[in-house]
């Protein structure tokens, strides 16, 4: 059955009041959902949050049918699945398997900075007992976007988590799922506060990285907040997160940022530094992503990364340059 009207609105207020935050998704990451009986209506591949308000932005499937689908093939398209498309042509998300599975009614995913930094720190798990939701809260390994990730949470034994549920994956994000929109609003402010805090527990950094990060679109930006001064070449050198591979794969990190006027002193910061004019916005945003979680970790504290055969694998599957070639 098609959802109604009022289910389509949830989602898109969903979309709105996540998408536009920096500090949450970046270029076209995070993706949204809502079930009505056996259809999902997912957030279509290469498309921001910030303009999933309205139909355009989604597909919807046939949940058992896809389910079935993937199962049987991985990799398979799911085309066969898809009951219409907001805009014709459009695919579903690459992480759309997840949003098939998981039992909650209403599904967010988000690159949030906190669930990214608390998922790269060796005391990960000790951090995250000590923040209370209201909900199950789970960490997960790190698995590649689509069915194997799908497959880790399923191990996991999340389809008993029919609650408020809030998951760290490591090195990618927070998935959180609910009853309705605005529970999942909460979920994801609160866990996002509530770590952000717990790990910069200065109100004036954590104020600078929001800043910084409101910032980033336009070329010219400020970095007023405390930076392991090897946080630059650790970026350069490590990949902590399928998005860094994905837009980042030809770009030297190091050299994607100048310094204006004097020489380079990142602490205590007060430079104005520049972005490579050749950077899309989108690499951008990823990258002001990648820099601002220096605001929340050294780099010793930071034990998981993504080995390079990996992240290679990603870069070539062709979901992903899908997803990258329509994304500004
Ligand atoms: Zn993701």
């Amino acid at each position: 059955m098609n959802p109604d009207l009022d289910t389509l609105h949830e989602l898109f207020e969903l979309a709105n009041n996540i998408g536009g935050d920096l500090s949450l998704v970046q270029a076209s990451g995070g993706n949204v959902s809502i079930k009505a009986d056996d259809t999902l209506v997912v957030k279509a591949s290469g498309y921001r949050l910030e303009d999933c308000g309205r139909i355009e932005g989604y597909v919807a499937l046939r949940i058992e049918q896809g389910r079935t689908l993937l199962a049987k093939e991985p990799a398979a398209p799911i085309d066969e699945a898809i009951v219409w498309c907001g805009r014709e042509g459009s695919r579903p998300s690459i992480e759309t398997s997840f949003h098939l599975h998981v039992p909650g009614r209403v599904v967010a995913h988000v690159h949030s900075i906190g669930s990214i930094a608390v998922g790269l720190r060796r005391d990960c798990a000790e951090l995250l007992s000590s923040i209370s939701l209201g909900a199950d809260v789970l960490l997960v390994k790190y698995a590649q976007p689509g069915t194997d990730l799908t497959a880790g949470l399923l191990e996991a034994g999340v389809r008993s988590l029919t609650g408020s549920t809030v998951i760290v994956l490591r090195n990618h994000g927070l998935l959180v799922w609910a009853e309705s929109a605005s529970e999942c609003v909460r979920l994801i402010s609160e866990f996002e506060s509530k770590v952000r805090t717990l790990m910069q527990p200065d109100r004036a950094i954590r104020d600078a990285i929001e800043k910084f990060l409101q910032g980033v679109t336009k070329n010219r930006f400020k970095m007023d907040f405390i930076l392991d001064p090897l946080w630059l070449d650790f970026l350069s050198s490590h990949i902590l997160v399928p998005d860094q591979a994905v837009f980042l794969e030809s770009v030297n990190i190091s050299q994607s940022i100048n310094e204006i006027g004097e020489e380079r002193s990142i602490n205590p910061v007060t430079n104005t530094y520049n972005f490579v004019p050749s950077l899309t916005n989108s690499q951008r945003e990823v990258l002001a992503m990648l820099i601002a979680l220096g605001g929340f970790l050294r780099t010793v504290d930071c034990t998981q990364t993504i080995d390079v055969g990996q992240a290679l694998r990603l870069t070539k599957l062709e979901s992903e340059q899908y997803r990258k070639s329509i994304a500004k």
